[in-house]
This record gives structure tokens, C-alpha cells and sequence, in this order.
């Protein structure tokens, strides 16, 4: 009964919110890793698009509950978490903009959701994974014409720093998901990682993988263009927590930059202001065509259940009930006619033939 209707009202809530382009927002709560004690969650009641936090006392005991397009408990599998990214990760093939990306503390699961554990099975591979198969899958199976996929690994460490945001020299065609996990694995042993007070997982950069899609509709002759970001941010701690020094401060600063670029980006789109700060940074500036409107934008947001989390597991929180009131306005499609396709040949004959006759 009252969870039907629970259920029904969230399916309707996504629906609008998809008609009006808003950033989709899916929190995802990590278990408690071997050897913690559970006994300290700060999770309280969760379901399908709502979780309460449960803050101890030295916090002001209390509760307080959020609501998201999706909530994905500690259980939940990594198959159940790309089962409702699918549709979006399907839509590039038919020429919409999709941007996908993980927030959150470090070691709250960024790059669990993303890429997987470090020890990968068939089952734990992360979003990354299943999205380029599934990529592959599709393309193969339908009747329109794809061309290779171009996929661009990339690492953003000096984010605060205004230049040309994606190099498009790295771009490398691709036919297998095996591939692209080679490329992933290069960009991987380039990172920053560094042994910090808080993880020595930690990464100090965005990781960033763009899949360009071409393809031509055969029905139609139209040609369609999809481009989607798969981005593993830094870590949204503040810098004090990680206790980093020197070189390794002055990173995390630069990082914090452009993770405050992107909430500066995300409160102008949300205030609907006349000014957008895309160039105040390099990640904002990549991600500029896929929160600029026409694009279809998901955020994973992840927190970690312990006690000691509690303040970046609220401030995380907070700001992604931000990101989920921005209307970007509806996904549009980066399609060209076949109309237009032929009136372009004709451009471009014409113009072959005046060169031939000069
Ligand atoms: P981040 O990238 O946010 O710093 P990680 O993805 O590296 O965090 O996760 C930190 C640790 O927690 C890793 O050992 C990871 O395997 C584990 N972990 C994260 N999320 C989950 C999950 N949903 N289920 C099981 N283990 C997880
Ligand atoms: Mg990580």
C-alpha cells in the first residue's frame, strides 16, 4: 500500500524532472569495509529515493532526511547501480550528450562505482565497464552504420589552471571494451596517487574517459553525434582532514578549486544566472557541453557511513541536493538531417568544381 504509492510518486517525480532536464542525483552509501564496526552508521532509514543521516550527539543530535532521484543502500550490487544508469548510457547512441559523474569523500566509493574494485571479477566491474560494452553491444546489433568509438582518457591534476581543457590528439579509436580498458589501465599508472593521512588510495585528480560516437541512421541518411563523459572526481574532503603538506597541500588546494569551480558553475545554472563560470577551470571547461543544457547529466554521489564522516557525509549531501535543482532545460539530440547531409555534399561538390575551373 503506502510503499506503492511511495514508489509511483518517485517514477513520476523522475519523469518530470526528466522533461525538465534536470541533473539526475543517485547517492550511493558504501558498506562498512571488513574489520569496522557497524555499530557506528550514521545511516538511518533508507529507501528507493530517500535517506535519513543520523547525527551523533557532539554533531546536535538529530536527524535529517534527503531525497534523490535514486538511493542506492550498501548493498546494492553494481549490476542494480548500472541497471538505472543504462537508459542514459543508451541515449548516447542516439546522439544525446551524457556526462556521468562520481563525488564524494575519498573512500567513500568513487572509483568503486566507477571502475571497480581493485581486484576485478565479471561482477564488480564498475560503470565504466558496462557502459562501453554496452556501447559496443548496441552499436553492433543495430541496423545503423557506427563508426569506431573515439575515446579520450584524461587526468586533470592542475585543475585551477584556465588553457585548453582536452587535448584531442589522445583521442584513439576503439572497436573492443578490452581496448579501452588498455587505455585506462596507461592513464591509471599516470595518476597522482599518494599515500595521504586518510587513504593511501587517495587520488589527487579527475579522471576523466570521453567516448565520441558517430554513427549514421540508415533510414533517415542522418548522421548522429554522442559524446559521453565518464569522470571519477578527486575527493571532495576538505584538505586539513587529509593532513597534506608541501607539494601535496598546494594539489589538493588546486583540486579544491575546481571542485568549488563546479559548484560555482552548478549555482549559476541553478539561480538560472545570464553568466556562467565554465573557464574558472579546467574540469568545468571539459564538462562545459554537458551541464551547458543540452545534455544528460548524472551524478553519483557517495558517502561513507561512519561517525567520524559525519561532516563531509552533510556537506556531501547538501551539495548534491544543489546539483539536483538545476533544470538544464530538456536533452536535445545532435543530429543532422539527411536534408541537410545532402545540401552539404552539394556545398562541397560545387565548391570542388569551382576550384577545378580556377
Ligand atoms: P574513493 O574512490 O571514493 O576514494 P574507493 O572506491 O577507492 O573510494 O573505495 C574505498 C574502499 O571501499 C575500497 O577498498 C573499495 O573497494 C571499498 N568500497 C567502496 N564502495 C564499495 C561497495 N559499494 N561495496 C564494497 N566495497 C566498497
Ligand atoms: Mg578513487
Amino acid at each position: 500500500g503506502y510503499h506503492k504509492v511511495l514508489e509511483e510518486n518517485r517514477k513520476l517525480y523522475n519523469q518530470v524532472q526528466d522533461l525538465k532536464g534536470n541533473i539526475r542525483v543517485y547517492c550511493r552509501v558504501r558498506p562498512f569495509l571488513p574489520g569496522q564496526s557497524s555499530s557506528m552508521s550514521t545511516v538511518g532509514h533508507i529507501d528507493d529515493g530517500n535517506i535519513m543521516i543520523i547525527t551523533p550527539s557532539k554533531y546536535g543530535k538529530g536527524h535529517k532526511s534527503f531525497s534523490f532521484n535514486k538511493v542506492f543502500g550498501p548493498f546494492a550490487t553494481q549490476e542494480e547501480v548500472f541497471s538505472d544508469t543504462q537508459p542514459l548510457i543508451r541515449s548516447v547512441l542516439d546522439g544525446y550528450n551524457v556526462c556521468i559523474f562520481a563525488y564524494g569523500q575519498t573512500g567513500a566509493g568513487k572509483t568503486y562505482t566507477m571502475s571497480g574494485p581493485n581486484e576485478l571479477t565479471e561482477e564488480s566491474f564498475g560503470v565504466n565497464y558496462r557502459a562501453l560494452n554496452d556501447l559496443f553491444h548496441i552499436s553492433k546489433q543495430r541496423k545503423d552504420t557506427f563508426l569506431p568509438l573515439l575515446v579520450n582518457t584524461l587526468d586533470i591534476h592542475n585543475s585551477s589552471q584556465k588553457g585548453l581543457a582536452v587535448p584531442n590528439a589522445n583521442l584513439v579509436p576503439v572497436t573492443s571494451t578490452t581496448e579501452v580498458v588498455e587505455l585506462m589501465n596507461i592513464g591509471q599508472k599516470n595518476r597522482a596517487v599518494s599515500a595521504t593521512a586518510m587513504n593511501d588510495r587517495s587520488s589527487r585528480s579527475h579522471s576523466c574517459l570521453t567516448i565520441h560516437v558517430q554513427g549514421r541512421e540508415l533510414a533517415s541518411g542522418a548522421v548522429l553525434r554522442g559524446c559521453m563523459h565518464l569522470v571519477d572526481l578527486a575527493g571532495s574532503e576538505r584538505v586539513n582532514k587529509s593532513e597534506a603538506k608541501g607539494d601535496r597541500l598546494k594539489e589538493a588546494q588546486h583540486i579544491n578549486k575546481s571542485l568549488s569551480a563546479l559548484g560555482d558553475v552548478i549555482s549559476a545554472l541553478a539561480q538560472k544566472s545570464s553568466h556562467i563560470p565554465y573557464r574558472n577551470s579546467k574540469l568545468t571547461q571539459l564538462l562545459q557541453d554537458s551541464l551547458g543544457g543540452q545534455a544528460k547529466t548524472l551524478m553519483f554521489v557517495h558517502i561513507s557511513p561512519e561517525a567520524d564522516a559525519i561532516s563531509e557525509t552533510l556537506s556531501t549531501l547538501k551539495f548534491a541536493e544543489r546539483v539536483a535543482s538545476v533544470e538544464l532545460g530538456a536533452a536535445q539530440v545532435n543530429k543532422e538531417s539527411g536534408e541537410v547531409k545532402e545540401l552539404r555534399q552539394q556545398v562541397a561538390s560545387l565548391k570542388a568544381a569551382l576550384a577545378k575551373k580556377e
